[in-house]
């Protein structure tokens, strides 16, 4: 059960998938092979984390390859028990002369199409600015983005690092692009930053969810002000862990959050990396994170609630998660 909100492709790249990948795209084998390479064994900081993200870039930047690995991201997810999938990435990290924008958001779109109607698994695919890129290259990305809303794209997002680049204003541009074509609008924000960058993303970039937004639950006035506004926050608790954002799940700050009134939803972020899929998520809510029943179905009914879906999707998960 559950839907997944807030999960990156290139960390659902299997490493036996890879290490094909690799041999047909002649990309060298990691010291140490694929398995070590992708995932992550122990807590670390963000800097080992995203090293092991991006252990899977070379094998991404091609069309076969890019539509392979969203179609298994699929699979996996239906596997899991997942009953929404809404993956996001990069495009500009895989694009190459050849290899442009559009295309590498249609491979990933053609990819995730085949997987789901493979599986029946509903998904949908946010496309992400990235902070360190320059201001032309994020409009060509919103507007790409724009271009295949309807055709698998359903939202925007911005990654990326945020204290290096705090300035939400740069991105009003491409979100307006999105906006006006109808895609769903979140953004990573105050996850490194103060809680301050949550209220300006909602202000200036009209986001309707939080990435992250760890740094809400350190001060009480942002935290009323995410509760009455009702952003959503997309809370990954394993991979915060692991990066050294939050202690345990225990003492994470989507406690804070809840406690609050906040609108909360989860994410696996990189599954393949921290070893822990939304099945692992929902279960250590429970267990380790001691979360009731009830607060667990009020995480999933929020999540039917703002998932970048059709309506009549969305309808048909509110029911499934309204019965359970
Ligand atoms: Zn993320």
């Amino acid at each position: 059960m559950g839907l997944n909100l807030h999960t990156h492709l290139e960390g659902w790249v299997r490493p036996e998938t890879a290490a094909e990948l690799a041999r047909d795209m002649g990309v060298p084998t990691p010291a140490g092979g694929w398995e070590a390479a992708l995932r992550m064994r122990e807590p670390a900081d963000l800097t080992v984390f995203l090293a092991h993200v991006a252990a899977a870039y070379p094998v991404l930047a091609a069309p076969g390859a890019m539509r392979r690995v969203a179609r298994e991201a699929v699979e996996d997810a239906a596997e899991d028990g997942c009953d929404f999938l809404e993956i996001r990435f990069g495009p500009s990290t895989h694009a190459r002369p050849g290899f442009a924008l559009d295309d590498v958001i249609a491979a990933a779109c053609e990819g995730l199409a085949d997987g789901s109607s493979a599986t029946g698994l509903a998904v949908g695919l946010v496309v992400c600015l990235l902070r360190h890129l320059d201001d032309e290259t994020n409009v060509a990305i919103a507007r790409s983005a724009a271009r295949a809303a309807g055709k698998g794209v359903v939202g925007l997002d911005v990654a990326g690092d945020e204290l290096l680049y705090p300035s939400l204003e740069r991105y009003r541009t491409p979100y307006a692009i999105a906006a006006a074509a109808g895609l769903g609008l979140t953004a990573h924000a105050a996850e490194a930053a103060p809680g301050r960058a949550a209220r300006d993303a909602v202000r200036l970039l009209g986001v309707t969810r939080i990435g992250h937004g760890s740094h809400i639950a350190d001060d009480v006035s942002d935290l009323a002000w995410a509760a009455d506004t009702g952003i959503a926050i997309e809370v990954c608790p394993t991979s915060n862990v692991l990066t050294g954002a939050a202690p345990s799940i225990r003492e994470h700050p989507l406690h804070a959050f809840l406690e609050a009134g906040c609108r909360v939803v989860i994410g696996d972020d990189n599954p393949i990396n921290i070893g822990s899929r939304i099945s692992d998520e929902e279960k250590r809510l429970l267990t380790e994170g001691g979360l009731t029943t009830e607060q667990l179905r009020a995480i999933q009914l929020t999540a039917c609630d703002v998932a970048f879906t059709d309506e009549s999707t969305r309808a048909a998960l509110r029911s499934r998660f309204s019965a359970a």
